[in-house]
């Protein structure tokens, strides 16, 4: 830990993804200025983070409560699950506004290079809850992790009793769920294709 509070601050924030020493500089600065009651709330929101969620035991969101407020939420269509990598691309799509259906987090992709396999993944989970499903949506990254484990999964599933999709292609390969525009999501889910079973 550096002794001088202002580089400390800089240090500290330049471990943030996405922020250099420039950023990480130029936020410091302003937390300088900025009122006590600002900088306390940041400061409370990060160091709280952590301790206020849980994973959903439905779902596996990371969420404010078990089970979420989409897996308790009834209005929405039980009989449909999109399976996600990440929390970050859950929330992409709810933004879409065109899914009324539920989720279900990996928590990444297989990943053979980098030692991700099935048992690193919720696939578990996943299929506890395939009785009672009529659709899985794969909505993995469409890049080689991403092929991957959907064509895992759809391989998985397919002696079961469910239908099996994967996104359209209209988002652009490579592109990350998580960063596709509403417009891109919205049509991938509208042109979902079947895979064969
Ligand atoms: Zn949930």
């Amino acid at each position: 830990m550096n002794p001088d509070p202002i580089r400390r601050c800089v240090e500290a924030l330049s471990r943030l993804p996405g922020i250099g020493e420039k950023t990480a500089q130029r936020l410091t600065w302003w937390l300088l200025r900025t009122s006590t009651e600002i900088t306390s709330e940041i400061a409370l929101a990060i160091s709280s983070l952590q301790d206020s969620v849980v994973e959903c035991e439905t779902c596996c969101n990371i969420a404010a409560s078990n089970p979420c407020t989409i897996c308790s939420d009834t209005g929405r269509d039980q009989k449909t699950i999109c399976v996600v990598e990440r929390p970050a691309d859950l929330l992409a799509i709810e933004s879409s506004g065109e899914y009324r259906g539920r989720y279900h987090v990996l928590h990444g992709a297989l990943s053979p290079l980098d030692g991700v396999g099935p048992d690193d993944l919720r696939i578990r989970e996943l299929l506890s809850r395939i009785p009672g499903t009529a659709e899985v949506i794969l909505a993995t990254d469409p890049d080689v992790d991403g092929d991957m484990t959907a064509l895992y999964l759809a391989r998985l599933l397919s002696p079961l009793e469910v239908r099996v999709s994967r996104l359209a292609h209209g988002i652009a390969v490579g592109t990350e769920i998580e960063y596709a525009d509403s417009v891109s999501l919205m049509r991938a889910l509208e042109n979902r294709r079947e895979l064969p079973g």
